[in-house]
């Protein structure tokens, strides 16, 4: 079982597949309810719904379903999830809510392998309740715009304690921290670079991104030094 490992109060991150910290989603707890922030594979589908039920959650209690992006380990388990959560609202910045939905074709990632990939897998077309745009409130985080890995990359930020989670604005897929997780999967790496910096000018603590471990401490110096490090050397 997927044990949901707390980042903040009220906010859990847990493991999407069984290797840990490989795939992340967030489940943030509110007043009006849950909120998942991405839904993993599709073989994460069972593990959300055990994450929310151990952290005391009813599955008519997830009130919402945030999607960062749409590649295939942020949005595989959204038909599942939505099988046992019909109720929560499914929400997106633009961009990749028209992709979500199934009105418009993927991003290209930059690198021919991620581009093959992409094409190989099929992905689950859900349609999206709610478009959000930068500087929305949604569960007490505030959208931050952050293309580049996709065209319509989100990231989130909770002002009131500094919790940032990235998504794949940053990720520590191998070792190190880098800028929009792997540069080949980035669809527009300069504009990953830009969206890294638009990220290090906000005031946060905690880094929670989809693929690495959680920094607790020395977080702007983390990631400060993947923004130095972009030519990927
Ligand atoms: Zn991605």
């Amino acid at each position: 079982m997927a044990r949901p490992e707390g980042v903040a109060p009220g906010a859990y991150r847990v493991d999407a597949i069984g290797l840990p910290n490989s795939i992340s989603v967030l489940l943030v707890e509110g007043d009006d309810g849950w909120t998942l922030v991405d839904a993993g594979v599709r073989g994460s589908v069972e593990r959300i719904r055990e994450a929310l039920l151990a952290l005391g959650g009813r599955l008519e209690d997830l009130r919402r379903i945030y999607l960062t992006h749409h590649h295939i380990d942020h949005i595989g388990g959204l038909p599942g999830v939505r099988g046992w959560a019909p109720g929560a609202e499914v929400m997106a910045s633009e961009h990749e809510a028209m992709i979500v939905s199934g009105e418009r074709n993927p991003d290209r990632s930059s690198g021919l392998a991620f581009r093959l990939a992409n094409r190989v897998m099929k992905l689950s077309r859900v349609p999206v309740d709610r478009v959000v745009a930068e500087g929305e409130t949604v569960a007490g985080f505030r959208v931050l715009l952050t293309p580049g890995h996709t065209l319509g990359h989100t990231s989130l930020l909770r002002d009131e304690d500094g919790l940032l989670f990235t998504a794949d604005a940053f990720g520590a897929m191998v070792s190190k921290v880098k800028v929009g997780g792997l540069k080949a999967a980035c669809t527009d790496p300069p504009l990953a670079k830009r969206s890294s910096e638009k990220i290090l000018a906000e005031e946060f603590d905690t880094v929670v991104m989809t693929h690495g471990k959680p920094i607790h401490a020395g977080a702007r110096r983390r990631l400060k030094e993947a923004v130095d490090r972009w030519d990927y050397a």
